[in-house]
C-alpha cells in the first residue's frame, strides 16, 4: 500500500516545548536508545518487547497512561501536599548522604519557600547537574518530609536561560525500568512520522458509530491540543479515546468471529435424531429419568440439538451455575452421538469429577446396554489397555476421564463428540485421535463459572454459548453465616446437631497458597483436631496429595453416609455432588477468592434439606477480604458474584489469561464500554463479510503476529 499523506507531521511534535524533551539529566536517559545496532538498541528492543511493543506500529498504539500539566509553575509554598505539580527554583546545595541508604538530597528554594529533591537512585552526573545556583524545574508530588516538603523521585530538569513553559499537557507513557520518558517518546514519535496512520474503518462504520477518524485520534492522544481537558484526556473520555477503544475491541472480535467462520467451512457428522423410535436413546434416557427437565436444560438441549445436526464442528460452552444440572444435558448430547453410530469423550479436569461423572453416566447409560470405558492418569497398565481396546473397537461407546484422555493417545474407531467439562478450553478435539473421515468432533464445554455478559461476548465470541439460568425445584437457597474464629465453639455444635440428626457436613481447611505443604499439613491437622472433637463421628478426609483410589474411595464413603463430616482442601470445590450434605464450614473464609467461595458453597443446597454455609473468618479483615465475604454473604446468584468478582479482579485475572486465550484488553473497559463491545460484534461481522481487505488491514495493525493466539 502506498504511503498516505495522512501523517502526524513532525513540526507538530517540534513546536512543542517538552518539559523534559532535551533533559539528558534523567537516570534513563543515558540508556543509548536510538544508537541503531549499539548493544544499546538490543536491551531496548528487549525493555519494548516488555511492554508488548514488537513492531513499529506497536509504538503509535502505545498510548498515554495519563497527562501532566505542565504547563505552569506553582510557587513552592502554595504546592498542595500529595498531588502533582511543577516547580521551579535555585539549588542551594546537594549532597549524597548514606544514611539510611545512598541517597541524592538537593535543596531548592524560590521567593516563597524551600522543598528538598530526594533521590535514591540516581547518576553522577545528576549530582553534577544540580550544583549549588543551577536553575531547576521538577515535576512530582510534594509530600510533608522530616525537613519541610520533599519530592522523591522527581522528573526535572536544569534549565539553561530562558525555557518557556510547554503549552499542552505533557503524555506521559506507560514504561518499564530504564525506559525513560523522554526515550520512549522519541521513539513514539520517529514510529509517527514512518508509519502508515491511514484509517482501517470503511467510512460508513465510523459515521454510523459517529467515531472520529484513526489519525485525529491517534494524534489527539500523543499530542494533545493547548487547553485540552485533563480529566476527560487521562479519564479517557475524549472521543479520540472511544475511536481507540473500539478499534481494540474490533480487532479483538474480528480475529474471534475469524475463527468462529473459519469453523463453519470444516466438516463434521451430521448427528439427527434417528427416525426409528427404538434406536432414541435420548428419548429413553429423559424416559427414565427421576426428574423432568427444567425449561432451561429443555432449551440448551435445543440449542445444542439443533448444532449437532450441523454438517460443522459445534463448538458450544453450556454454563450454568453449580447445581444447575449441566451433566444431564451433556448425556443427552453423548447419547445423540451414539443414536448415530459413533463415540464421545468426556473429560474432566480432576480426578474426583471425573469419576462422579463416570458414576453419573454408568447410573444412566448402563441400563441402555451401552459400555463405558474409563482412563485416568494412575491406572494399571492392564486396565488402561483393556480400556483402549474397548474404545478402538468402537464396543465402549463413551470414553470418560481426565486429561489422560487425550494424552494417552487413545484412538477411537469414530469420535463425534467431545465433552470439556470445567476449565480445558481449547483444542482438546484435535488432541484426541480423530477416525472420522476428515471430520473432526463435536465439542461441548460446559463450565459453572458464570461469565458476565460483556465478559462472554469478548472473550469467547468464537463460541456459542447456552446458559442454564434457571435451578431445579425444589432448592431452598442456602443460608450463609459470617462467624468470628473466636465463636468457633457454637460451630462445632452445629456440625453436632446437624450430623446427629442424619446429616453431613463439609469443613474446608483453610487456603495456605504460599504452601502446598502447609496446606497439607493443616488438612491432616484439622483432620486430627475435629476426629477428636467428634469421638460419635466417622471424620474422612481429603486432600490433593491422596492417590486416586483414595480419593475415590473416600468419596465414595462420604456420598454413602458412613462418613458423616469430610474434612478437605479446595479439591472438593469442583463439581462434587452428595445431596445429603447440608452444612459446610469454611475456615478462614477471608482467604479465599469469590469464585471459589460460590463453588464451594455450592456443594450445598443440593438436596430437600436447608443447608447452611459458615464462613468462619479472622479478625482483622483487610478491606478486600471484607468486600468479598459481604458480597457472598448478601448474594446467591453466581452471575451477580461473578460481576462483582470482575469488578474487583479485573478480566485478566478472572479468566487467567491463559484460560481465556483471547488477547487482553488495554484500552477498553468491560464494564464502562460495553455498548461498544456490541457494536464491535456487530461491525466485524459487517467488515467480514463487505470488506475484507480493510479487516485484514485491521486485524494485522492490531494483532500483527499474534492473531493466532487461539490455536496455542
Ligand atoms: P452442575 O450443573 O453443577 O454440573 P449437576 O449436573 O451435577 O449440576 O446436577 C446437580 C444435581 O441436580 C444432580 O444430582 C442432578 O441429578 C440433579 N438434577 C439435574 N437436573 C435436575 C432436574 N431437572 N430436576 C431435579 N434434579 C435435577
Ligand atoms: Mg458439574
Amino acid at each position: 500500500m502506498r504511503k498516505v499523506s495522512t501523517r502526524v507531521s513532525r513540526g507538530k511534535v517540534s513546536s512543542k516545548s517538552r518539559a523534559d524533551e532535551k533533559s539528558s539529566k534523567g537516570p534513563n536517559a543515558q540508556t543509548s536508545i536510538l544508537k541503531p545496532r549499539s548493544s544499546g538498541s538490543r536491551t531496548v528492543a528487549a525493555k519494548l518487547a516488555k511492554l508488548g511493543i514488537r513492531r513499529e506500529f506497536d509504538l503509535v498504539l502505545h498510548l498515554p497512561l495519563r497527562y501532566e500539566d505542565e504547563t505552569h509553575v506553582t510557587p513552592i509554598a502554595n504546592a498542595p501536599p500529595g498531588l502533582p505539580v511543577q516547580v521551579e527554583g535555585t539549588v542551594r546545595s546537594t549532597e549524597i548522604v548514606y544514611r539510611p541508604r545512598r541517597q541524592l538530597v538537593s535543596r531548592i528554594e524560590d521567593s516563597t519557600g524551600e522543598l528538598v529533591l530526594r533521590f535514591f537512585n540516581f547518576y553522577g552526573s545528576q549530582a553534577k547537574a544540580l550544583e549549588p545556583g543551577a536553575s531547576v524545574r521538577a515535576f512530582g508530588e510534594v509530600r510533608a518530609g522530616f525537613f519541610g516538603g520533599e519530592m522523591i523521585h522527581p522528573r526535572f530538569r536544569v534549565l539553561h536561560g530562558a525555557t518557556p513553559l510547554p503549552t499542552a499537557l505533557t503524555p506521559i507513557y506507560p514504561t518499564t525500568a530504564g525506559l525513560g520518558q523522554a526515550a520512549l517518546r522519541r521513539l513514539i514519535e520517529g514510529a509517527l512520522a514512518h508509519a502508515q496512520l491511514d484509517d482501517t474503518l470503511p467510512e460508513e462504520v465510523s459515521k454510523r458509530l459517529g467515531l472520529c477518524g484513526f489519525l485525529e485520534a491517534i494524534d489527539t492522544l500523543h499530542h494533545p491540543r493547548p487547553g485540552a481537558d485533563e480529566e476527560a484526556l487521562s479519564g479517557r473520555t475524549l472521543p479520540a479515546w472511544r475511536r481507540m477503544k473500539f478499534d481494540e475491541l474490533l480487532a479483538q472480535q474480528l480475529s474471534m468471529r475469524k475463527h468462529y467462520r473459519e469453523r463453519e467451512a470444516r466438516r463434521a457428522p451430521v448427528l439427527e435424531a434417528p427416525v426409528e423410535k427404538p434406536r432414541r436413546l435420548t428419548f429413553a434416557l429423559i424416559g427414565r429419568l427421576p426428574f423432568q427437565l427444567t425449561r432451561a436444560q429443555q432449551r440448551t438441549w435445543g440449542e445444542i440439538e439443533h448444532d449437532l445436526a450441523q454438517p460443522h464442528p459445534m463448538h458450544r460452552l453450556l454454563q450454568g451455575d453449580v447445581g444447575s444440572g449441566k451433566t444431564v444435558v451433556a448425556a443427552l448430547a453423548v447419547l445423540r452421538a451414539i443414536e448415530n453410530g459413533l463415540q464421545a469423550a468426556v473429560m474432566a479436569p480432576t480426578e474426583i469429577l471425573a469419576e462422579q461423572h463416570f458414576r453419573k453416566f454408568s447410573e444412566w447409560l448402563g441400563p441402555l446396554g451401552l459400555e463405558i470405558a474409563w482412563f485416568t492418569g494412575n491406572q494399571a497398565k492392564k486396565e488402561r489397555d483393556s480400556a483402549r481396546a474397548a474404545i478402538a473397537s468402537g464396543r465402549a461407546t463413551v470414553a470418560i476421564g481426565t486429561h489422560a484422555l487425550f494424552q494417552e493417545h487413545v484412538e477411537f474407531r469414530s469420535l463425534g463428540l467431545a465433552v470439556v467439562d470445567e476449565q480445558h478450553r481449547f483444542g482438546v478435539a484435535q488432541r484426541l485421535a480423530l477416525r472420522t473421515k476428515g471430520e473432526e468432533p463435536h465439542q461441548l464445554m460446559m463450565s459453572a463459572t458464570p461469565i458476565p455478559r460483556t465478559l462472554s461476548m469478548s472473550y469467547y465470541a468464537d463460541l456459542d454459548v447456552s446458559v442454564i439460568d434457571e435451578l431445579p425445584p425444589g432448592r431452598r437457597p442456602v443460608v450463609t453465616k459470617l462467624v468470628a474464629d473466636s465463636r468457633r465453639p457454637e460451630v462445632v455444635r452445629r456440625i453436632r446437631e446437624a450430623c446427629g440428626a442424619g446429616g453431613q457436613a463439609y469443613w474446608v481447611c483453610p487456603l495456605i497458597e504460599e504452601s502446598e505443604q502447609l496446606q497439607l499439613q493443616t488438612a491432616l491437622d484439622t483432620h486430627a483436631t475435629l476426629s477428636r472433637e467428634f469421638p460419635e463421628l466417622r471424620v474422612g478426609l481429603i486432600h490433593g496429595r491422596l492417590r486416586p483410589d483414595e480419593k475415590a474411595q473416600t468419596m465414595a464413603a462420604f456420598l454413602a453416609g458412613t462418613i458423616q463430616l469430610l474434612v478437605g482442601t479446595t479439591v472438593i470445590e469442583v463439581g462434587v455432588d452428595v445431596p445429603n450434605a447440608s452444612l459446610m464450614v469454611i475456615e478462614h473464609a477471608e482467604r479465599f477468592g469469590l469464585a471459589q467461595l460460590h463453588q464451594l458453597r455450592g456443594r450445598v443446597g443440593r438436596g430437600a434439606t436447608q443447608s447452611v454455609c459458615v464462613l468462619l473468618y479472622q479478625n482483622p479483615l483487610g478491606e478486600a477480604a471484607r468486600k468479598r465475604l459481604r458480597v457472598i454473604f448478601e448474594n446467591a446468584d453466581g452471575f451477580v458474584i461473578a460481576r462483582e468478582d470482575l469488578r474487583m479482579r479485573g478480566p485478566g485475572e478472572y479468566l487467567g489469561a491463559r484460560q481465556s486465550g483471547a488477547p487482553l484488553l488495554r484500552f477498553a473497559d468491560l464494564t464502562e464500554d460495553a455498548d461498544l463491545i456490541e457494536s464491535a460484534r456487530t461491525e466485524a461481522e459487517v467488515l467480514l463479510a463487505g470488506h475484507p481487505g480493510p479487516a485484514e488491514r485491521h486485524l494485522e495493525r492490531w494483532l500483527g503476529g499474534r492473531a493466532d493466539f487461539l490455536n496455542a
